[in-house]
């Protein structure tokens, strides 16, 4: 799939917000059209990875300094900015404090529809940020692959 091409201030809104969350993992949405990439929005999400990881310990095993879940009631209002603005959710970014920007197997499930594997989103870009004592040191951009049933690392 084509990755989505990124603006200076669209890389600086993540880039902010990767280093507003560090040691935690940022996380969140960018809306746009893949075809006008000045249209294109990010839209931060919180991690409620640790409030999931007190309630429900057995389930959630990872803090937010490992791991992000999407705040589903930020999600549910960039899916709509993107509707009112006639635009579509065409990426999801988050960070890895403290280490480089793979694609690791904790973002390979939770980009693909539970217990299949076939990803939610196949159209929408992943970035990854890598971000270390503070400072960011690297991003990459994954998309799916649907020869390999993969994601592949795609320039930026
Ligand atoms: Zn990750």
């Amino acid at each position: 799939m084509k990755p989505v091409k990124l603006l200076r201030r669209d890389l600086d809104a993540m880039f902010k917000h990767a280093k507003s969350e560090y040691p935690s993992e940022s996380c969140g949405v960018i809306i746009g059209d893949l075809d006008d990439p000045a249209k294109n929005r990010v839209r931060p999400c919180a991690n409620i990875q640790n409030k999931l990881k007190e309630k429900y310990p057995d389930t959630y095993e990872r803090g937010a300094d490992t791991g992000y879940f999407m705040d589903p009631k930020d999600v549910r209002l960039a899916f709509e900015d993107a509707n009112s603005m006639g635009l579509e959710v065409i990426g999801f970014y988050h960070s890895h404090p403290d280490h480089d920007a793979y694609w690791s197997d904790e973002d390979h499930k939770a980009a693909m529809w539970a217990g299949t594997d076939e990803p939610s989103f196949p159209e929408a870009s992943n970035v990854v940020i890598s971000i270390k004592e503070g400072e960011v040191k690297d991003v990459a951009i994954f998309t799916w692959n649907a020869d390999e049933k993969s994601f592949v690392k795609s320039g930026i």
